[in-house]
């Protein structure tokens, strides 16, 4: 392998390696911070490929990194595979769980952590057969749906070294970003009060219930005078058990999301303020645990526009007459929203907006758009010049965190998407070995914002990272 077209020849050659991975987490769905097979079957195939492994990281059970060659550049690809619960559902194009309230995998990430560790391998042949010196090193990251993961793990110091990363995320258009993402803070509110009979002896009790309601109140009235990108959501987790006990204890778990850190930290004492409040109303104690929390995405332009040229270089993904059906059915099960957001947000002309599947290859947003999510891939960013890549694999209606995306991520249309995105992060990287000023320039660039904008970690010293028995290793 001494080109670049035969890396990417070498990635469909042992396409039927990867898919068989990623179909085989697919298949096993684990929650945050519990993807034992994940990590195992992920961490044992690099070790056969000559990877050394360290398990882990940041003191996660089911985090680890694999790294092969020497010296510089690093380049990390970073891995995701945690499953969402309650999305259950067979590989096929209407709505039927295999297994009624059980997890599935409703972002992709058996896709994601796949396409990464795919993109490392074949960037480690590449390395091999070309004498090039260079470091890879796959993280498989754990719990990045609401856990963090990776903030825990850079917490740890494990990214201090990285030149560059790499990353991606299934959707439904191929562009690779500039723009970012909604920093976020989350917390468990837990109120505690008296408990008495509620019609007997009501003026003994003191509410937890009346306290987590009137913060919601208090929450909902901040709404009005916040800034336009903050986002507030809760839901209650715990609202006394029976209707003649007043509740001693009730409990509410809130997303804080803004933009900018400093946004975000001040909107967050603003609602730790109104919990206060609700607590003081109604003389009951309020307890504030901070989950976790990430930061906006710092996206490396030099980076995407890399990331561009290659897929311009590739074209776009092929899917097919067979392919288009399948996923038009789920189309019908959705609504049109999303052919909106495809054009008003990322410019489609709207003939290509009606596509079931769209393979096309999409100019990056500009640096200034926000996608309203959150990920832990955003404190990665701040470590390193990195892009997140997105690429087609399901259908172009289906909503994210949905049946619809679960249905696609074991057909060939997740694994066209998944080693499409391998291909483009592969090239990049070994674009980044042979053109050392284009890894300049991003990391200048890189230099200047974290200059402008040095980066805080949001989860605080004292919150420990969770720790989980990892039974297969
Ligand atoms: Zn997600
Ligand atoms: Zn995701």
């Amino acid at each position: 392998m001494r080109s670049k077209q035969d890396l990417a020849d070498w990635l469909d050659e042992h396409q039927l390696r990867f898919t068989r991975i990623s179909d085989e987490i697919w298949d096993n769905p684990e929650l945050q911070f519990l993807e034992f097979k994940a990590s195992k079957l992920q961490a044992d195939f690099l070790a056969a490929e000559g990877f050394r492994v360290t398990w882990d990281v940041g003191g996660l059970s089911t985090a680890f990194a694999a790294e092969w060659g020497t010296g510089s550049p690093v380049i990390a690809f970073a891995g995701e595979y945690d499953a969402l619960p309650g999305l259950s559902q067979k590989d096929q194009n209407e709505r039927d769980p295999i297994q009624a309230g059980a997890p599935g995998h409703g972002c992709g990430h058996n896709l994601l952590g796949t396409g990464c560790l795919a993109a490392a391998v074949a960037f480690k042949e590449w390395l091999g057969s070309t004498g090039q010196a260079g470091t890879v090193r796959y993280y498989g990251c754990p719990a990045e749906e609401g856990g963090s993961g990776k903030v825990f793990m850079g917490r740890a110091g494990v990214f201090d070294d990285l030149d560059a990363i790499f990353n991606w995320h299934p959707w439904y258009i191929n562009s690779a970003m500039k723009g970012s993402l909604l920093s976020v803070n989350r917390y468990y509110f837990r109120f505690h009060g008296k408990s008495a009979h509620a019609a007997a002896d009501p003026h003994s009790g003191r509410s937890a219930l009346d306290a987590l309601e009137l913060m919601n109140i208090g929450v909902n009235y901040l709404r009005e005078h916040v800034p336009d990108d903050v986002r507030l959501h809760y839901s209650i987790l715990n609202g006394g058990l029976a209707p003649n006990v007043v509740p001693d204890f009730a409990e509410s778990y809130y997303y804080v999301r803004a933009i900018e850190p400093d946004t975000l930290e001040d909107v967050s004492q603003r609602v730790i303020r109104i919990a206060q409040g609700a607590a003081m109303m109604t003389d009951t104690e309020v307890e504030v645990a901070y989950k976790s929390g990430s930061t906006r995405v710092l996206s490396n332009e030099t980076l995407a526009d890399l990331q561009y040229e290659v897929m311009r270089g590739l074209g776009g993904i092929e899917f097919s007459d067979e392919e288009q059906a399948y996923a038009a059915a789920i189309n019908e099960r959705f609504g049109d929203a999303n052919v909106k957001t495809l054009i008003n947000r990322y410019g489609v002309d709207p003939q290509t907006a009606e596509q079931a599947l769209i393979g096309d290859v999409l100019p990056s947003k500009d640096k200034d758009f926000v996608s309203p999510g959150s990920s832990d891939m955003g404190d990665m960013s701040w470590f390193a010049p990195c892009s997140m890549l997105q690429t087609a694999t399901w259908a172009s209606r289906a909503a994210a965190h949905s049946w619809g995306v679960v249905a696609t991520g074991r057909t060939s249309i997740g694994h066209k998407g998944m080693m499409y995105a391998a291909k483009v992060m592969a090239l990049a990287a070994a674009e980044l070995v042979t053109s050392p000023a284009v890894l300049e320039r991003a990391q200048a660039e890189f230099r200047a914002a974290v200059e402008r904008t040095p980066y805080k970690c949001p989860i605080p010293d004292d919150v420990p990272a969770p720790s989980h028995e990892h039974p297969l290793r």
